[in-house]
């Protein structure tokens, strides 16, 4: 199958084109942030932060997974900008064990607050069974993640922001990486109306499909209606920072943390991720993190030639079945 010659999306990726130089239409279009706006957008930080430190509360709430992105993030958010920040980790039920050692350590070593939260395992493995097994988001959503990923995610992102309302957190924050979210949404006032809209891409469609049990893991009304003054600041910092791979993992693997060894190539937390990988390609036929290696192939943080690897890679049989078999389903190899 052809391959873009800049990024790895593959022919086979939703709504792609080819240039006569075998350039995708994607690598054409999206502009890629210079240093000059990556400064830009840290100067932006550091104002908002001026405003928005030491009100009573955490300063931050971190969603964070233990993996490589969001310990990087935690730990520029504790220690290169000192903030008191509460991590908030979604326990779905596959976290790796040695990702919880490091959730433990971190946390622990870079003084930040931990706080678990875990939906009893039935409930996850109904909402993943069916994420796994029915049509439940429309196509655009599962271009950038897989179906399985993308249930856990918006489950994560509105906890974060409930989490967020209660304690009076002025600010949010996500590790994503500079493949999964672009820079222009890297620093994002958060308000109700925009919530609303966004409930109609996961929340809506999920609620529809596993019934009301899952009502109290979204927004309820009484949270929307709270003051719009109240309503943190959205951030995801690796947008603006200098992003590369192996010298992230070697930071905080001075601080510490360990890489798994229990956990597919493009996971550093997450048992569930191979089979949610797994199931995506069979029925797609590109890898769900296509795009966000391309993103970061394409700001130049990773070699063309590794992420070609990682997005061809065949998942481990293994560790397929094994999250199959928690949830009982068929994985159809
Ligand atoms: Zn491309």
């Amino acid at each position: 199958m052809i391959t873009c010659s800049k990024c790895v999306l593959p022919g086979s990726f939703p709504g792609i084109q080819f240039d006569e130089e075998g350039v995708c239409n994607y690598c054409r279009n999206i502009p890629i942030p210079d240093s000059s706006e990556k400064q830009a957008h840290r100067e932006k930080f550091e104002t908002l932060l001026r405003s928005k430190r030491s009100m009573g509360s955490f300063d931050v709430l971190l969603a964070y997974s233990g993996g490589k992105d969001s310990t990087y993030t935690l730990y520029l958010l504790a220690k290169q900008y000192n903030l008191k920040v509460l991590a908030l980790v979604f326990d779905n039920g596959f976290i790796s064990g040695q990702a919880m050692v490091n959730i433990r350590h971190m946390t622990d070593s870079l003084g930040a607050a931990c706080m678990v939260f875990r939906p009893p395992f039935d409930l996850m493995k109904k909402v993943f069974g069916l994420a796994a097994g029915h049509d439940i988001y429309s196509p655009k959503t599962l271009d950038r993640a897989s179906s399985i990923c993308t249930t856990c995610i918006g489950m994560v992102k509105a906890m974060v922001l409930k989490t967020a309302l209660s304690y009076h957190i002025p600010l949010v924050a996500f590790g994503w990486s500079p493949g999964q979210a672009p820079i222009s949404s890297a620093i994002m006032q958060t308000n109700p109306r925009l919530q609303k809209f966004s409930h109609r891409s996961v929340r809506d469609p999920l609620i529809g499909l596993a019934g009301d049990e899952l009502k109290p893991y979204f927004l309820s009304d009484a949270d929307l209606a709270v003051d719009q003054s109240h309503w943190p600041v959205n951030i995801h910092p690796l947008a603006f920072m200098d992003y590369d791979e192996d010298a992230i993992v070697e930071k905080i693997s001075s601080l510490g943390w360990v890489k798994p060894k229990d956990t597919d190539p493009n996971s550093t937390n997450c048992l569930l991720n191979a089979l949610a990988n797994h199931l995506h390609r069979k029925r797609f036929n590109f890898h769900p993190y296509a795009w966000e290696i391309a993103g970061i192939v394409r700001s130049g943080s990773m070699d063309r030639s590794q992420g070609i690897v990682k997005v061809n890679e065949e998942e481990d049989r293994d560790m397929v079945n094994y999250a199959a078999g928690l949830l009982g389903i068929d994985p159809g190899f």
